[in-house]
């Protein structure tokens, strides 16, 4: 199927591993310009070529930490025209929520929900007027439903939710699209990470736990960032114009089982 996005003009937020990498690779290779982003200027320039190599259209990098106001101003100021905006950043940490204080709670908001939001305000105006415009977030399983000890993120990705639900709607006339992919388990550096919390309080491995993790998904496997990236190529695509609003999970089944 053609997706129509050669030539679209792409800002992949927290690109240069994992989910945001598997969606920038699945747009490069339908031919939109994709602009890749990541702190560490060594894994972003890895991701940088390994994506060119596939790559239909143009593939830059820009190098900034996106919950920064500095950051999003250098990735905006060489993201001219932007078509397609996915939101994405490292998720909060794990663990008990009596030891979040404030400080921890303006974290997790600024970069899981306020980045994007404020990265959407900046684009929205351009997008309405070139009548396209494809904005994803990033978001969690958690946000239908939430997730023990990963309250967090439970919390920051439930107030992005809200705001977009509203927002979503105002903007569908100009065929400008809001949608959130909400990951199960996928894997990738983060469902480890998430991983070392729970094998602290257990006497298992990560690697068991990581096993056992994949036998309470109907699909009995981990997602990877390149299925994942394929819906994000095609809730861009010009056949997507008239699904908006939503929260789609991608999660082998995971959410919604009874035991
Ligand atoms: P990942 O494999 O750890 O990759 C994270 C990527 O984001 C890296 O490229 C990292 O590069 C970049 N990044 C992190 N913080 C950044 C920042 N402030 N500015 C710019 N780049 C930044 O994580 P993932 O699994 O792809 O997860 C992506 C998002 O989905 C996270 O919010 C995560 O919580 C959420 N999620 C993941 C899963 C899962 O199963 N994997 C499930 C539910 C939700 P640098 O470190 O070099 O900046």
């Amino acid at each position: 199927m053609e997706l129509g996005l050669k030539g679209k003009n792409a800002l992949v937020c927290a690109s240069s591993k994992g989910l945001g990498k598997g969606c920038a690779r699945a747009l490069a290779q339908e031919g939109a310009n994709v602009w890749l982003n990541g702190r560490d200027a060594a894994t972003l320039e890895a991701a940088r070529l390994e994506i060119e190599s596939l790559a239909a259209g143009e593939v830059s990098s820009i190098c900034c930490d996106i919950t920064t106001k500095a950051g999003r101003d250098k990735a905006l100021g060489a993201t001219p025209d932007l078509d397609i905006l996915v939101n994405n950043a490292g998720g909060p940490p794990v663990g008990d929520f009596r030891s979040w204080d404030l400080t921890d709670w303006e974290s997790a908001l600024n970069n899981n929900m306020l980045t994007p939001i404020e990265l959407f305000r900046s684009v929205i105006d351009g997008m309405i007027e070139r009548r396209f415009g494809r904005v994803i977030n990033i978001t969690s399983s958690s946000v239908k439903a939430p997730i023990q000890h990963l309250d967090l993120s439970n919390g920051a990705r439930s107030g992005l939710t809200g705001f977009f639900a509203g927002a979503s709607r105002q903007v569908a006339s100009y065929n400008v699209t809001v949608n959130a992919i909400l990951p199960g388990r996928f894997d990738t550096d983060r469902l480890r990470t998430s991983m070392t919390f729970a094998a602290q309080k257990s006497d298992q491995s990560i690697e068991e736990l990581l096993e056992k993790g994949k036998e309470i998904i109907p699909a009995k496997r981990f997602g990877s960032p390149d299925e994942f990236g394929a819906l994000c190529a095609f809730l861009c695509s010009t056949h997507a114009s008239y699904i908006t609003g939503q929260n789609i999970l991608m999660d082998g089944g995971l959410v919604s089982i009874s035991p």
